[in-house]
């Protein structure tokens, strides 16, 4: 039984980076989901010999929606959708106004989300993923998909929940 995760998050906080990542290195891809033309949204493969499904909800797109109703759109697909939920957030940015009404969202799913950092690309920006506590979603885990750091403690913390 495949583990499908979710990554949510608000525009430009790195999710098709991270999708990425995780598709292109540390999974390898053993076949895309078709009806995807735009953008690849679904990748399956695994991981450390575990199967994997991905879906990037950043790549889903809602006619006529405006920017709050994408986002709650793309929360809900992935609370429908996946057995573990990754919503993303900026270092570089903080906590903001969006990421609270996204976790808002989130809370209210019995399925397991993990809160991960994005841009912790050095030890400065690591120390500063505590302030992500307030979001109410549990220990932030630091990421750097330009670097390709932290995927390997968060899918493992991923397979320990689901
Ligand atoms: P999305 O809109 O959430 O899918 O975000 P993207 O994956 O398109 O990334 C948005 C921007 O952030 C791009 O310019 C990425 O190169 C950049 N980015 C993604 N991950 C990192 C990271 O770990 N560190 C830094 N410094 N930039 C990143
Ligand atoms: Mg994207």
């Amino acid at each position: 039984q495949a583990l499908t995760l979710a990554i949510v998050g608000r525009p430009n906080v790195g999710k098709s980076t991270i999708f990425n990542r995780i598709v292109g290195e540390r999974v390898s891809i053993v076949e895309d989901i078709p009806g995807v033309t735009r953008d690849r949204i679904y990748a399956r493969g695994e991981w450390l010999g575990r199967s994997l499904n991905v879906i990037d909800t950043g790549g889903l797109e809602f006619n006529q929606a405006d920017f709050m109703s994408q986002i709650h759109m793309q929360a809900e697909i992935a609370m429908d959708e996946a057995d573990v939920i990754i919503m993303l957030t900026d270092v570089r940015d903080g906590v903001t106004k969006t990421d609270e009404m996204v976790a808002k969202l989130l809370r209210k799913t019995d399925k397991p989300v993990i809160l991960a950092v994005n841009k912790a690309d050095n030890p400065e920006q690591r120390a500063d993923i505590y302030d992500f506590y307030r979001l109410g979603l549990g220990d932030p885990y630091p990421l750097s998909g330009s670097h390709g750091l932290g995927l390997g403690d968060l899918l493992e913390r991923a397979f320990q929940l689901a």
